[in-house]
């Protein structure tokens, strides 16, 4: 049986008719299994995902789970804001992720961001108590920040303008996040900071995409994957038994509950679910158990 909020999950707003079918049909149904605190839908900060991600939080909240829209300025004014914020809160949502986000380049250009401190602000001005608030954080520290302490006190910044609680950044250095977790606390932070984990399935767009969020992936994981680069169930297993010993560790030291980026795809999490202890072996989709080779 699924530990009743012992994890969220992050999905992202289908681009097509059959995406959004699988994953109302038959990914979110799997991933049930986890019995989740809350399923968060990210927002593309250009205005790319405006009207998809109010669906997918809207289809998601028809079908019983507590969700949490991320939202971000991006090119919006105030006002566009106070209406979307005003528009979740009319519906009943009453969680949100609070994010500067990233533009695409040619947007960047023209316009300043937004920090994710002051949209916690406004939303705090415009909606007093109503939302539970999250805000990201970076173990492996943001690319753009001056400094590690900076970037801390920064977090703590937006924790202190009303955020509930932050989820980091995907790591698959574990004492990276327990490093931070130390230092948050040794700064006065007092908010949980959740683990944010992504499963290894897709390992070149990953590399591609760590690149570009300040994540590192550590050499012996690139190397064991460059062993793999012609066998793509050997890659998936390894990246699986990876990321389970890393959910376990953060189990057993007590972390608050994770945030698994699901990438819209329930096997990977359900099987690292299962070998990291969070659900029984019985449950969710019927992939192979994968133990890891220290726990075998
Ligand atoms: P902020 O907290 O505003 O920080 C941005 C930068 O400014 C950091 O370098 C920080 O150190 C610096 N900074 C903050 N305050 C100050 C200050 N007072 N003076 C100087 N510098 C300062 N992106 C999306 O586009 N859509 C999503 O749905 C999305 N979801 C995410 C969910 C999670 C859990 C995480 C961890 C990230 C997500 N992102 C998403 C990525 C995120 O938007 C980017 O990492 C973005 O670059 C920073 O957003 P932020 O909210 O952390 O920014």
């Amino acid at each position: 049986m699924a530990k009743d909020g012992n994890c969220s999950l992050e999905f992202f707003p289908p681009k097509t008719a059959a995406g959004r079918l699988r994953l109302l049909e038959e990914t979110v149904p799997a991933l049930g299994a986890l019995n989740p605190e809350y399923c968060s839908v990210t927002y593309g900060a250009g205005g790319s995902t405006r009207d998809s991600t109010v669906d997918t939080v809207m289809e998601l909240a028809a079908l019983g789970y507590d969700v949490a829209p991320h939202i971000s300025f991006g090119t919006d004014d105030h006002e566009a804001m106070a209406c979307l914020i005003h528009r979740y809160q009319s519906k009943g949502i009453s969680k949100l992720v609070a994010l500067r986000g990233d533009l695409p380049p040619d947007i960047e250009r023209e316009h300043s961001l937004v920090r994710a401190g002051e949209l916690v602000s406004f939303i705090r001005e415009k909606t007093g108590s109503h939302f539970d608030i999250a805000v990201a954080a970076y173990p492996e520290i943001h690319p753009e920040a001056p400094g590690y302490d900076q970037d801390i006190c920064f977090l703590k910044d937006k924790l202190e303008a009303g955020a509930n609680k932050a989820v980091t950044q995907y790591f698959y250095n574990v004492e990276s996040y327990f490093y931070f977790v130390d230092r948050c606390m040794a700064a006065g932070i007092t908010q949980p900071v959740h683990p944010g984990i992504m499963p290894i399935t897709d390992f070149a767009k990953l590399q591609r995409f760590s690149k570009a969020c300040g994540a590192e992936i550590p050499r012996w994981i690139e190397r064991r994957m460059a062993d793999f680069s012609g066998d793509p169930d050997s890659a998936f297993k390894f990246g699986i038994e990876v990321v389970s010993q890393l959910c376990a560790t953060l189990l057993e030291s007590g972390a608050p509950p994770i945030h698994f980026y699901t990438m819209n795809q329930s096997e990977p999490v359900c099987t690292i679910a299962r070998n990291c202890g969070l659900i029984s072996s019985g449950s969710a989709d019927a992939s192979d158990k994968v133990i890891h080779p220290s726990a075998a």
